[in-house]
C-alpha cells in the first residue's frame, strides 16, 4: 500500500493546462497559473469595523443624550 501525502487535500484542475494540481497549492507547477484565494479573514475583519463603529456611533449617542 502507498501512501500519498497530496491525497489529504485532494486535487483540483488547472483551467489554464488542465492537469492535476494538488489542492493545498496555489500556484500551479506546471504552467505556473495561480489560483484564486478567498479570504475569509476579511469578512471577520469587516464585520469588526461595522461593530466598532456601531459602538462608536451609541457611544456618541449616550454623550449627547447624558450631556
Ligand atoms: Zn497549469
Amino acid at each position: 500500500m502507498r501512501i500519498e501525502p497530496q491525497r489529504d487535500f485532494g486535487t483540483r484542475e488547472c483551467p489554464s493546462c488542465a492537469c492535476e494540481v494538488a489542492a493545498n497549492h496555489n500556484r500551479c507547477p506546471i504552467c505556473g497559473y495561480e489560483f484564486p484565494v478567498a479570504h475569509p479573514a476579511r469578512r471577520g475583519l469587516l464585520a469588526l469595523i461595522a461593530l466598532i463603529l456601531l459602538a462608536l456611533i451609541l457611544l456618541g449617542y449616550l454623550r449627547l443624550a447624558h450631556g
